[in-house]
């Protein structure tokens, strides 16, 4: 009624919509709509307009809100659910991608300098092998939940993949918000939790690089947090590294080492065996050789172990690398053998993945009598995986085939003599760590003095390796070590050069 008036005393439109509560009790929509007609002097005679019923129409309206506003959420949920993780509810990669978008079209005042953390789990999968696939989601849980209490309120942090996280902080140039937020981490993450009975800890590599907000090349910080943590992961892991321009190099390097290796193993003779005798540690005769594997490469010259192995490993292919080392050393055997040297045993090393490669059964079956010239060493921890059941069936049909194990490194790791008891290799090499000190240390001697009682004890023969003094020969067979190698006997050789030295010395002697 008040609109009506206010309509004809000062010509407002008038349309109304209101409810009236019909004589049945229900209540129904009205819409009232007029226009006021006016005399020649101006007054109102009378209103003109229409009253209707407009119940079905206001309902229709309300359900088509009602269900706009369904379709707003569910729209919400989904885009929500394309952008999270849903297993850890963080943010997902392509959530990422959109925050990188966004830092790069604005430039913050709030957030003059931030820090990108490529953060990856240490021996994720070995989390997942041991204790199942729910322990594996409980740590990932886990460190979710460790990250998103350690940010601060407007940074962002993200799961990017199985065991690959991503925080950007606010920081300062030296990033020291950054390295205190891995330190806060890894302590959250020592702290073991319990996953069906088992006790879960385990630690995180980060890689960080920084960026003022000013000048943001966000893609290119990222691709330096994940150099930066390459080499947290190469430095031993459990640790964070900062980008260095360095590192760009150093990766380019590394790339072009890879290519360059892969090349070497698709084509013949840049791999080769060198070889570095053995010798009984008390009458000094030559009782064998342990192979070792050299990269004779184009430019670089002689590479040792020590400056591919770790590209092999990373390229997957240490087994095919094991693989062509035993393939041209026992060529060598066999070209020895035709020029009238005959060698007496040929220690190779082994890795675990090559171990377990069906095709070096085939490899040393094909080997007829030879294959009893072979002795195969075998990391402590290869040896403990005896409970692997790959690992234990291809020592026992090796063994069967007449072939040698030993385990390398003696020592210098787990020394485990549950691992000696229930593997029973024919020999064990002590570590040079502990051949080293041999003359220096009493508590070492004490070491080698035991090592070689339980060795006796099980029938297990011992060598030392890394001798490198007249001395340590003297002491070490002293304590009873049956077999010495080292560079004050034999320096590692090639094929040619066995020839020159222990042909001549055979045929002399
Ligand atoms: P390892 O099996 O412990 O081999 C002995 C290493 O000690 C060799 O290093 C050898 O040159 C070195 N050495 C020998 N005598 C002495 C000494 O008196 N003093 C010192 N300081 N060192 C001595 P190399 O050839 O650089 O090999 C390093 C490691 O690379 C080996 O350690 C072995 O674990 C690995 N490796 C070598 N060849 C192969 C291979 O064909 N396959 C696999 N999977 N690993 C290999
Ligand atoms: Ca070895
Ligand atoms: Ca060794």
């Amino acid at each position: 009624m008040a609109a009506f008036d206010k309509h004809i005393k000062r010509n407002e439109p008038f349309n109304e919509t209101y409810r009236m509560r019909h004589t049945d009790g229900s209540w129904r929509w009205w819409r009232s709509r007029g226009q006021v007609m006016r005399n020649a002097s101006g007054r109102a005679v009378r209103v003109v307009g229409t009253n209707s019923d407009v119940t079905d129409l206001i309902d229709m309206q309300t359900e088509l809100e009602r269900r706009n506003q369904q379709l707003i959420s569910a729209n919400r949920k989904v885009e929500d659910s394309a952008l999270h993780d849903p297993l850890t509810e963080l943010p997902n990669r392509r959530h990422l991608d959109r925050v990188c978008k966004d830092l790069l079209e604005t430039t913050s005042e709030k957030r003059p300098y931030f820090s990108v953390l490529q953060i990856d789990l240490d021996y994720f999968k070995d989390v997942n092998d041991k204790f199942g696939h729910a322990a594996g989601d409980a740590t990932l849980v886990r460190i979710a939940k460790y990250l998103n209490t350690l940010k601060h309120k407007d940074e962002f942090v993200a799961r990017i993949g199985g065991d690959e996280f991503i925080a950007i902080l606010d920081d300062t140039p030296d990033a020291t918000r950054a390295q205190a937020f891995c330190t806060d981490l890894n302590n959250l993450l020592a702290l073991p939790i319990t996953v069906d009975g088992h006790s879960v800890t385990t630690s995180a590599s980060i890689g960080i690089a920084g960026c003022s907000s000013k000048q943001v090349d966000i893609w290119r910080v990222l691709g330096d947090a994940d150099l930066a943590l390459y080499e947290a992961k190469r430095s031993g892991r459990c640790t964070n590294r900062i980008f260095d321009p360095n590192l760009r190099e150093m990766a380019d390097f590394n790339r072009a080492m890879k290519d360059e290796l892969s090349l070497a193993l698709a084509e013949d003779g840049q791999i080769v065996p060198y070889f570095q005798a053995q010798f009984d540690a008390k009458t000094l005769e030559m009782v064998g050789f342990e192979v070792l594997a050299r990269w004779n490469h184009p430019k670089r010259g002689l590479l040792l172990p020590g400056d591919f192995l770790g590209f092999a490993e990373e390229l997957g292919c240490v087994a095919e690398l094991d693989r062509q080392i035993l393939a041209s050393a026992l060529e060598c055997l066999r070209a020895w053998r035709r020029d009238g040297f005959v060698a007496p045993r040929l220690a190779v090393n082994i890795s675990s993945q090559r171990l377990v490669d069906p095709q070096l059964i085939r490899c040393v079956e094909g080997m007829g009598d030879d294959a009893a010239l072979l002795s195969f060493e075998l990391l402590e921890t290869t040896f403990l995986d005896y409970t692997n059941d790959k690992v234990a069936q291809a020592l026992d049909s090796l063994r069967r085939l007449g072939v040698d194990f030993e385990i390398d490194d003696f020592g210098s790791g787990y020394a485990s003599i549950l691992g000696l008891i229930n593997v029973r290799p024919t020999r064990l090499k002590i570590d040079r760590s502990l051949t080293r000190n041999v003359n220096a240390d009493q508590a070492i001697v004490s070491l080698i003095k035991s090592i070689v009682d339980i060795a006796r004890a099980l029938k297990i023969e011992v060598v030392a390796e890394g001798v490198e003094r007249a001395e340590q020969v003297v002491a070490l067979a002293g304590l009873g070590c049956d077999v010495v190698q080292g560079y004050h006997l034999a320096l590692p050789m090639s094929s040619a050069d066995v020839m020159t030295r222990f042909h001549k010395t055979a045929s002399s002697s």
